[in-house]
């Protein structure tokens, strides 16, 4: 950022909860159902027909609320939201509005700096504050087909609508862009950890609106802000905001001014462009919904979901560096998500702490990330990256070949000890086998046998030699030295 600027970002976030069913009526949420199949008088909109709220989304806007810290409100109230839109058949939407099922949360993530590559300088931790969390229904999706020049026809598929969705709303807490990348990446992966979201941007079931403005380095009054939209990854959002920052920055310094505004993250130009205009604020005459009873969550039912759900990533990243003594960084990556943590205990186990950490970060990860596949997608299970540590560590074959082996195990799906034999690595540790192989090389060099009893010591490398090449490489080094400064001293 320039000198002497400051940029000043709060995010919204919408994920959808991941329901079979919608929020208001019993229509499947399936994904890509032939257009208007899944739908009903309820989120048509028809006139007579009344919501009715759907106990599994309240369960999983709970699990979603304690996943970041926060705490659910006894009581919300559902208020509907107006606006006019094709995409909205009732002519609102169903949201909370003075009341939301929670509030006033502080979340710590943590953040880094990044290089020009995009590489994570040093870890801090961050607080942000949570303005809230509240339940509503998705709209409906308004579909454009055809060229403007030709035919071009827009259509209205409401499958979509009255999907649950979590909207959380932070204060304008952050600074940086990679800050707004860090958190959205780390509410990602808490709604998917504790299974209230699929939380995948690409899929759209994760939208995420960033308000942006700036202003002069020791101003208090923050400046007008700009929402983007249209950040379909979290890298998207990243660089939208670094562009936003820098075009606002820009156009003041020039003696211009940010108008409110919303604009839309162009990928492909790299740039945001207008949308509309927001001089005029939305009056969106947000009222109760009469036709919804207030939310009443009792406080031992969230206790009851509370203690349903799993380890969560920050605590058990904690615990990893100090059962395991992982360095933090390692233990971040194995947090990355819970398929993957639960890989490395079950992994640590099979072997040790230290051992299944190199084997799975330096090669089995590589591996996977290459073939895109998650760690609960392994070709090679965790006990079999444990028995390959194992193999390697006890020295049945060398750290070299353990590489090779693993390659192999991923091909094949095969386990350790079958590859190593497939691959005819099996050190051969048999001190009676070695011994034999050990005899016949002597007898076979009796000059250089004399020459060696003789004070010629150098000479110890070239039996050495001589034996891998008679057991095909196959000896175990260890042995073979023992055994030879033995058989060498004799008589
Ligand atoms: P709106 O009514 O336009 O949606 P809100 O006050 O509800 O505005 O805030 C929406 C989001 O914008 C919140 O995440 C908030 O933190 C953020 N925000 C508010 N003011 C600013 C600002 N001046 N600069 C950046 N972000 C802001
Ligand atoms: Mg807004
Ligand atoms: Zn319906």
């Amino acid at each position: 950022m320039k000198n002497g600027w400051e940029a000043v970002i709060g995010l919204e976030i919408h994920a959808q909860l991941s329901t079979e069913s919608k929020i208001f009526c019993g229509c499947s949420t399936r994904f890509g159902d032939e257009p208007n199949s899944n739908t009903c008088p309820v989120c048509l909109g028809l006139p007579g027909s009344l919501p009715v709220l759907n106990r599994r989304a309240v369960e999983l806007g709970a699990r979603a609320a304690l996943s970041l810290g926060l705490h659910v409100n006894e009581v919300s109230i559902f208020a509907r939201k107006n606006y006019f839109y094709p995409d909205l058949p009732k002519g609102y939407q169903i949201s909370q509005y003075d009341r939301p099922f929670s509030e006033k949360g502080l979340l710590e993530i943590m953040t880094a700096e990044r290089d020009e590559g995009g590489h994570a300088r040093e870890w801090r931790p961050m607080q942000i504050r949570i303005t809230r969390l509240h339940l509503e229904e998705d709209a409906g999706k308004n579909v454009h087909e055809g060229l403007p020049e030709t035919e071009r026809y827009s259509y209205i598929d409401l499958n979509r609508a009255g999907t649950p969705l979590a909207e959380i709303v932070t204060e304008p807490d952050f600074r940086t862009s990679w800050e707004a990348y860090d958190y959205v990446n780390h509410v990602r992966r808490a709604l998917q950890w504790v299974g209230a979201s699929d939380a995948d941007m690409e899929k759209g079931n994760l939208r995420c609106e960033a308000n942006v403005s700036v202003r002069r380095i020791g101003e208090e009054k923050f400046g007008t802000k700009v929402e983007l939209k249209n950040l379909n990854s979290v890298r998207f959002m990243q660089r939208a905001i670094e562009f936003e920052i820098e075009r606002q920055i820009a156009l003041i310094e020039s003696g211009g001014k940010v108008t409110q505004e919303t604009r839309l993250w162009d990928e492909r130009a790299g740039q945001t462009r207008v949308m509309r205009s927001k001089e005029e604020a939305h009056d969106y005459r947000y009222f109760p919904e009469p036709d919804l009873q207030p939310l009443t969550v009792a406080a031992e039912w969230v206790e009851q979901i509370r203690s349903s759900m799993p380890e969560l990533p920050d605590a058990r990243r904690g615990r990893f560096t100090e059962q395991y003594e992982l360095s933090f960084s390692d233990a971040s990556l194995f947090v990355r998500d819970a398929a993957l943590a639960d890989f490395y205990e079950r992994a640590a186990a099979a072997s040790n702490p230290r051992g299944a950490a190199n084997w799975l970060k330096g090669e089995l990860l590589r591996e996977l990330d290459a073939a895109g596949r998650q760690a609960d997608e392994s070709p090679v299970s965790p006990e079999e990256l444990g028995a390959l540590v194992r193999a390697v560590e006890e020295g049945r074959i060398s750290g070299k070949q353990g590489k090779d082996v693993l390659v192999e195990m991923f091909k094949t799906g095969k386990g350790a000890s079958r590859t190593i034999e497939d691959l005819g690595l099996a050190q051969v540790s048999d001190a009676g086998e070695i011994e034999k192989i050990v005899s016949g090389v002597l007898a076979a060099n009796p000059q250089q046998l004399e020459a060696y009893r003789g004070g010629k010591e150098a000479l110890f490398g070239f039996f050495v030699g001589q034996v891998m090449k008679a057991s095909k490489g196959k000896a175990n080094p260890k042995v073979v030295n023992e055994l030879l400064q033995k058989k060498l001293k004799a008589e």
